[in-house]
């Protein structure tokens, strides 16, 4: 293999881990701003979204931070601010909103079950859709998996239109919400409840 093809190899292995932006600035190339948004996450990242509005929702959130924590093959990266919100698509008391990132070894739908015995655990009921609730927790992204399965849809069908998830998804995972769509959940009413350390 001639050297200078080596050279690019060992090159090409080291700059591997890193962003596409990062990447992109030591070739001194440009990349189309479509790449630069791309949602990088990692394989075994999964971003969490919490959310409550009956009861002491403050609690049950914190409550359930600690349950995920706990989830076998699972482990806490970060937890977002906890914010407030008026319902969107439901009814009752505002809301609070946050959301979790974790890395797991377990598969999709294990993680999905894991998460709805720990809502059950905190009093959630289903009397009709979008009923106010204890706990809500969703799988908004699990790293670049895409799914249509109505029993775990991939990305989160409806993450993009709320602000309440991808405010406090942009805290924990920057690169993989854009200006745009955070501008176009503007004006959504939502506000910082809490700063991060809320859970604890
Ligand atoms: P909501 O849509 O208000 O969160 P539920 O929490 O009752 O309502 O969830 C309804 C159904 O949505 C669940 O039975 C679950 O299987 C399904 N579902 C599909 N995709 C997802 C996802 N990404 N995260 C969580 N639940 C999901
Ligand atoms: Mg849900």
């Amino acid at each position: 293999m001639p050297a200078r093809w080596i050279r690019w190899l060992a090159r090409a292995r080291a700059l591997r881990p890193r962003s596409a932006a990062a990447v992109a600035e030591s070739l001194q190339v440009d990349l189309p701003p479509a790449a630069m948004n791309k949602p990088v996450l990692a394989a075994d990242t999964v971003a969490i979204g919490l959310g409550g509005n009956l009861g002491d929702a403050r609690q049950t959130l914190s409550w359930a931070v600690k349950a995920i924590a706990q989830l076998p093959q699972t482990q806490l990266q970060a937890v977002s601010s906890l914010y407030g919100s008026k319902p969107i698509d439901s009814s009752g008391p505002d809301y609070l909103n946050a959301v979790a990132l974790v890395t797991t070894q377990l598969a999709p739908l294990d993680l999905l079950h894991a998460l709805q015995a720990i809502e059950l655990a905190a009093g959630r009921e289903r009397p009709y859709r979008n009923a106010p609730r204890t706990l809500d927790l969703d799988i908004e992204l699990w790293g670049q998996l895409q799914s249509d399965a109505a029993e775990l849809t991939l990305p989160h069908p409806r993450m993009l239109e709320r602000a309440f998830v991808l405010l406090p998804l942009a805290e924990v995972a920057p690169q993989c919400v854009s200006a745009d769509q955070l501008q176009a959940v503007r004006g959504q009413g939502i506000e910082l409840s809490q700063g991060s350390g809320w859970w604890l």
